[in-house]
């Protein structure tokens, strides 16, 4: 018989912690979970949940535009931003209730409250007031990461993330600084939803990580919707401007909007976890772990936004199942990382698994780039100016394919599935073998037979 006082102590309750915890009780574990704030984490209060569900009210926007050529009268539709508010904070408040079911309906305790680490195996838990002492033979640091405000003059004025879910009003008009998912996923909501929303990106493109193509695209279309995009505008300071918020650039620029929101990166929520008293080796502000998610410390891991990797929460959820199984199942397990299918749920939306161009040359591959871009049928009655964008790279002398990347409608449902036939190592001939399902944009990707570009 164990004296600690749990098999596993898990520190966060988000995507991963919740994760761990359960599989972990599964195998028969005894599991304590603290979470400070609401069960879900990031992902159901302040992040995937809530941003999908303002993204399909916002996209209605873009159905009643398209509805005349289409044949409808749609005058007169007004939308209720308070309305969706409301009710997305409603669905949120009863998936917290599935996630408190889920975890205990798992055999795992849940502790109200925030936990620190004191030493190996021991974890100061504060309720409130009172403080206690737990210990556990394994503790999980799962607390994901938080909106990262930069240093400038006047950044306090502005928004992040998680101040939009709390909007009750939409402002007329708004800057977004930083072109990653947050920003463009916000820019996209807003411009639906009739509010002027400039975006000023530092550098010359958007979506970092994305392929070049991709984001030359994403700029193109972004602008077309009537989103101004500003390019190599690197913001120096924010100030108030009577009722108005006046946004400096370091080319001398300024711009005006009623809010300005941040969105330029996640740091690892590493503060006040007692992590430096322990000596726990962090690697640009992320805790560092080994393949197993086992940091320096004997007894103390870490999962999810927290280690940095990809902060996306099918990582943070296939992490924490790793670890529960590796401390508690049949032996060590990791997660793959080299094929995450990951989308931005923009207008046009963005979706893409493997390497980008530029990674695959990095790499060492010479390549056979398929790129295609065409007015989705719809738009050629409806009228709308949006387009469809596919790109496959293809090692040139295997055949393999590296990178699918699409932007344009469902992008994500379309790359889900071409992200199982890159994880089965698919070659360009076994795409050219499969049949497409016509008419739909998805089987532009099964039937695109001359290279844009071979490499000599
Ligand atoms: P989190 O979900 O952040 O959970 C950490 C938890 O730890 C929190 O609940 C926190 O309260 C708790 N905690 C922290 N410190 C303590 C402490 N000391 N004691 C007790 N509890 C503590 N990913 C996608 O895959 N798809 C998307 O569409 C998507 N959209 C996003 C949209 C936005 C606006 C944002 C911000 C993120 C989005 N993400 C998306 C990313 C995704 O939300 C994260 O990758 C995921 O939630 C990470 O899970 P996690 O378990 O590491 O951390
Ligand atoms: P991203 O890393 O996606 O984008 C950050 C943006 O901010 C980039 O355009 C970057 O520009 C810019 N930037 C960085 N530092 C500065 C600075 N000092 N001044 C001005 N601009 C700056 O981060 P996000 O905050 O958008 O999102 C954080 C993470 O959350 C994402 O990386 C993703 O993992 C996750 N997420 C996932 C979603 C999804 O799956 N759909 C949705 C939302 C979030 P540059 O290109 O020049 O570096």
């Amino acid at each position: 018989m164990t004296a600690f006082d749990f098999d596993l102590f898990v520190i966060g309750g988000g995507s991963g912690g919740v994760r761990a915890a359960r599989i972990a009780a599964s195998l028969g574990a005894r599991v304590a979970l603290a979470e400070r704030g609401r069960l879900g984490g990031t992902c159901v209060n302040v992040g995937c949940v809530p941003k999908k569900l303002y993204v399909h009210g916002a996209e209605v926007a873009h159905t009643l535009r398209d509805a005349a050529g289409l044949g409808w009268s749609v005058d007169g539709a007004r939308h209720d931003w308070s309305s969706l508010h409301r009710r997305v904070a409603d669905e949120v408040t009863r998936l917290n209730g599935v996630y408190e079911r889920i975890v205990s309906g798992a055999g795992a305790q849940i502790l109200r409250g925030e936990a620190r680490i004191v030493a190996p195996h021991r974890v100061a838990f504060r309720d409130g007031t009172a403080e206690r002492e737990i210990t556990a033979t394994h503790v999980v640091v799962a607390t994901g990461a938080k909106p990262r405000r930069p240093s400038f003059p006047g950044a306090a004025l502005a928004w992040v993330s998680d101040d939009v879910f709390a909007l009750e009003v939409l402002p007329r008009s708004v800057i977004v600084v930083g072109a990653g998912y947050i920003g463009l996923e916000f820019a996209a909501i807003f411009a639906a939803l009739g509010v002027e929303v400039t975006v000023l990106a530092r550098h010359d493109h958007v979506l970092p990580r994305f392929d070049a193509g991709i984001s030359d695209f994403v700029i193109e279309q972004l602008r077309a919707q009537g989103i101004r995009v500003e390019t190599h505008e690197e913001v120096t300071r924010i100030e108030r401007a009577s009722d108005r918020l006046r946004v400096h650039t370091v080319r001398g620029h300024h711009h005006e909007a009623e809010r300005v929101l941040l969105a330029v990166g996640r740091d690892p929520a590493t503060e006040g976890l007692g992590l430096e008293g322990l000596g726990v080796v962090l690697r640009h502000g992320a805790i560092r772990v080994d393949a197993h998610y086992a940091t320096n410390v004997p007894g103390l891991y870490a999962v999810g936004d927290v280690i940095g990797h990809n902060q996306l929460t099918p990582v943070a959820l296939a992490e924490g199942m790793a670890l529960a199984r590796t401390l508690f199942g049949s032996g060590p397990e990791t997660v793959d990382y080299r094929a995450i299918p990951t989308a931005v749920f923009t207008t046009p939306s963005v979706a893409t698994v493997g390497l980008t161009e530029h990674e695959a040359r990095e790499r060492g591959h010479a390549l056979a780039i398929y790129e295609t871009s065409f007015r989705p049928m719809k738009a050629t009655i409806s009228g709308s100016t949006l387009r469809t964008f596919m790109k496959l790279v293809v090692d040139r002398d295997t055949d393999r394919v590296l990178g699918v990347h699409v932007a344009g409608e469902d992008a994500g449902e379309i790359v889900q599935g071409f992200a199982v036939a890159l994880v089965c190592e698919a070659k360009k001939r076994d795409l050219d073998r499969t049949l497409g399902i016509h008419p739909t944009a998805a089987e532009e990707l099964v039937t695109m037979r001359s290279a844009t570009r071979v490499d000599a």
